[in-house]
């Protein structure tokens, strides 16, 4: 029987789980645990689905970095030709130290600072996504003092109707996010006023883990009506930026595919001109990846059965965070019988869990993976009770590439001081 795994390039042959040509037990033997693990494979196939979906437009798709900012993922999305989307300026530094091209970037966030606003500008990025009126004025500011005009979108929030929606979480009236849709008309006007700004585009990114391309739509519907009533006032938009948010499939979610989510964007765009924009993240990087732990100790209780694991919540923190679900499976299943885990980590904290109530037949030392680890992983990991952060590796074929190395303790402390 073939198992599927929502990881696509995960498969079990004899040795165990492999991804892409390695054995995972390989990679733990060679590289120890808490590893993340990458397939260079899956995270080219996830952008190559919206490149083709895009085909035949002008379209750029900006990979969200938050999701997983490995200069190793970097470097793979600039060389499939990607574009970024950045909420800092260590974001940019990373996206320029991987070789991505500043003129692909576009710079999202609420409280872009001025010395990044100068690094973004000194780089070149292709946008600045502008999220309220003082932004607008400080950009302009720093662009003049510079000699520079910045290419600028306002982030517009649709307000999307959460009662049919009710996932949606960054679109509506009520979040920090964006300016409003009333207040947008008038933000444009000053922003065309102001003398270091270049009105570029517009932009729009309403939630993560969407599950149904519906309200993208709503949302794209309400993006253009402004983008018409701007190009009569004779302020005209080269593109329109839909941002991120498609989900993935952790457990039995079922998000639609790439093709079928954009299909109806594209026919709503169909005959404008206008360059489209996405920034995907977690669809892009979730399902390439997963993480690697080793178990320490198996404590049977009278209520409940402890898998201690050498991962903990410093590594993965979306299941303590966000309660978040993550497939756990045994990298060599053994024949004894299998009985219900609390998959635990190491960490003085009852909420350090990594999975709840798992049927596993497992052994002390035997290795777990946790499944669709990809996006939000690493990218959100501390250094928590001291733990050195996990190696990450990128598997491309049978090779292994080591895109950083795991931590040592010394470097944690590296920068802190004794009294004198
Ligand atoms: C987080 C974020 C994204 C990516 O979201 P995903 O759900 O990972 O696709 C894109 N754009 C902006 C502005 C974001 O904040």
């Amino acid at each position: 029987m073939k198992q599927e795994f929502p990881v696509p390039t995960l498969s079990r042959d004899e040795r165990g789980l492999r991804l892409e040509g390695v054995a995972l037990a390989d990679i733990a033997a060679a590289h120890g645990t808490p590893t993340y693990v990458y397939s260079l494979a899956a995270l080219s196939a996830a952008f190559e689905a919206y490149r083709d979906a895009l085909a035949g437009r002008p379209a750029l798709v900006c990979y969200a970095v938050k999701a997983n900012s490995n200069l190793g993922v970097l470097s793979a999305f600039a060389r499939l030709g990607a574009g970024f989307d950045i909420v800092s300026g260590g974001e940019l530094a990373r996206v320029l130290a991987a070789g991505g091209n500043a003129a692909r970037v576009v710079f999202s966030g609420v409280g872009k600072s001025e010395a990044e606003m100068r690094q973004a500008l000194d780089a070149g990025i292709r946008c600045f996504n502008v999220e309220s009126a003082a932004e607008l004025d400080r950009l302009s500011a720093v662009a003049q003092q510079m000699g520079k005009v910045a290419p600028i979108a306002l982030r517009v929030n649709p307000d999307v109707d959460p009662k049919t929606h009710p996932y949606i979480s960054t679109g509506l009236r009520s979040n920090k996010f964006g300016v409003a849709f009333d207040e947008a008309l008038t933000l444009y006007r000053r922003a065309a006023a102001l003398p270091g700004l270049r009105v570029a585009g517009i932009g729009c990114h309403i939630g993560s883990q969407l599950l149904d391309g519906a309200p993208v739509v709503e949302a794209a519907e309400k993006v253009l009506g402004l983008v018409d009533r701007l190009a009569a006032e004779g302020i005209v938009l080269e593109h329109i930026d839909l941002g991120g948010g498609l989900g993935i499939r952790y457990r039995d979610e079922n998000p639609p595919a790439v093709a079928e989510y954009l299909a109806p964007l594209l026919s709503l765009l169909e005959g404008r001109r206008e360059e489209l924009l996405l920034e995907p993240g977690r669809s892009l990087v979730g399902n390439a990846g997963l993480l690697l732990t080793r178990i320490e100790y198996l404590k049977p209780g009278v209520e409940k059965n402890f898998a201690v694991v050498d991962a903990a919540m410093n590594d993965l923190a979306r299941p303590a965070l966000y309660d978040a679900w993550h497939d756990v499976v045994e990298v060599a299943p053994r024949a004894a019988a299998s009985r219900p885990y609390e998959i635990v980590g190491p960490i003085c904290e009852s909420g350090d869990f990594l999975a709840h109530d798992r049927e596993l037949a497992v052994e002390p030392g035997d290795l777990l993976a946790l499944l669709s680890a990809g996006a939000y992983g690493m990218a959100m990991s501390s250094n928590y009770n001291t733990r050195p952060r996990a190696a990450e590796l990128i598997v491309d074929g049978e090779r292994v590439h080591l895109a950083r190395a795991r931590e040592a303790v010394e470097q944690l402390y590296a920068g802190e001081r004794p009294l004198d």
